[in-house]
């Protein structure tokens, strides 16, 4: 079955556990994104190793390709990458919602999908093959359902900050429909299920605070079993998070995992959303960082808020024999030199995204574990501080 457990808080910040058919998620923690079911470059066996407790797949492209009828046939996602422990899929809309707006078409690909969003879901062709799909939030129930996690999100359609405001606030009237309708659809096909899937509602109104707290109060009266906060501003900008989650912390439950979309902002971010009370977030940026050389460090290695914890392996000296960082545990930073990272990046070599996505994920789990032990310890602020100042 599925719960969530609250042990200790700090503030706002909690430390917990979140119960799933497929293992136990120690919170706060970082859930790498396994967009194509597979966190890039990394196999099973290197994400246990980085310490990562689960994966987050999207069903918009799982869909498209390999199909849910491949997916079926394995019982799942998680079987598919032989991954054993619990997982989340998001719903695809994003995805289409992004897709939608005209400014975010740059490429051909995305061009390709033109999307339609109506009442009714959203219209859109196939970046592969050309060919045309409604994704409703009936749909995406139906293929989270065959997918599998264990953590599933309603579908919603966020938009980003500069939408005109009469398209914001139509997509918002909009994703509280879309969230009765995935509700209804999810509570179906519940009867039918081995496992239970853990359905979260959606938190959308960006910073503002009557529309935020509307939309929380949304999904509690429905009773989702667990709550996602999105929108833009649970982006890169840590202050902007902060201030979209200043609005609505008081009024989490604490008996329900809430789980940040896409958070940025490394260390700084998150520390500034967990002190505000999310539990768990994605981020693709973690590996996607990693295979343009860009990793992780902490205070020890030089990390600041001023650098963003982040230092360029590309900027590495030819000839530096120290590892990547002194504190860092993962076999990357154990049994490779700064000198032969950098000459993977600089020449393009795949091994150097994998070592790189190796440490990332790494240090990304090993600093929640430490931020987690700082909660139980109820030193969570001079945590944050040692980070921050
Ligand atoms: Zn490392």
């Amino acid at each position: 079955m599925f719960s969530f457990e609250v042990l200790e808080t700090d503030g706002f910040a909690r430390a917990g556990t979140i119960h799933t058919p497929h293992g136990d998620i120690k919170t706060p923690a970082f859930t790498p994104v396994a967009t194509q079911a597979t966190v890039k470059t990394l196999d099973v066996h290197e994400l246990t190793k980085a310490h990562a407790q689960a994966v987050l797949a999207n069903t918009y492209h799982l869909y498209l390709s390999p199909g849910i009828e491949v997916i079926q046939e394995f019982d799942g996602f998680a079987p598919f990458m032989n991954w054993s422990g619990p997982t989340l899929t998001d719903s695809g809309g994003y995805q289409v919602s992004f897709l939608w707006e005209p400014k975010n078409i740059h490429s051909k690909t995305e061009r390709a999908a033109s999307v339609k969003i109506t009442d009714e879901g959203a219209l859109f062709r196939s970046h592969i093959d050309g060919s045309k799909h409604l994704l409703t939030p009936e749909k995406s129930m139906e293929i989270q359902d065959a997918l599998g996690a264990d953590i599933i999100m309603a579908f919603d359609q966020p938009l980003s900050l500069s939408s005109s405001e009469k398209r914001q606030n139509e997509a918002f009237i909009r994703t509280l429909q879309w969230e009765e309708r995935s509700f209804r659809r999810w509570e179906d096909l519940q009867k039918n299920r081995k496992n239970f899937q853990a359905l979260y509602g959606i938190v959308q109104g960006e910073t503002d605070v009557k529309k935020r707290q509307e939309s929380l109060q949304f999904v509690l009266n429905m009773n989702f079993p667990g709550i996602a906060i999105g929108g833009a501003t649970i982006g890169s900008d840590p202050a902007i998070t902060k201030q979209a989650l200043e609005t609505i912390v008081e009024m989490f439950p604490n008996n329900k995992p809430i789980h940040a979309l896409g958070l940025g902002g490394g260390p700084e971010g998150i520390l500034n959303a967990v002190s505000l009370g999310i539990d768990t977030f994605d981020n693709t940026s973690v590996t996607r960082m990693a295979r343009t050389g860009l990793v992780f460090i902490y205070p020890e290695d030089g990390g600041t808020t001023k650098n963003k914890f982040r230092i360029d392996t590309k900027k590495f000296k030819k000839n530096d024999r120290s590892p990547l960082s002194n504190k860092c545990t993962c076999t990357t930073c154990k049994e490779y030199s700064r000198a032969y990272l950098r000459h993977l990046m600089v020449n393009d070599e795949l091994l150097g995204g994998r070592l790189l996505s190796i440490h990332n994920v790494t240090f990304m789990n090993m600093f929640m574990h430490e931020l987690r032990n700082a909660i139980l310890s109820k030193s969570f602020s001079d945590f944050k501080k040692e980070w921050t100042s």
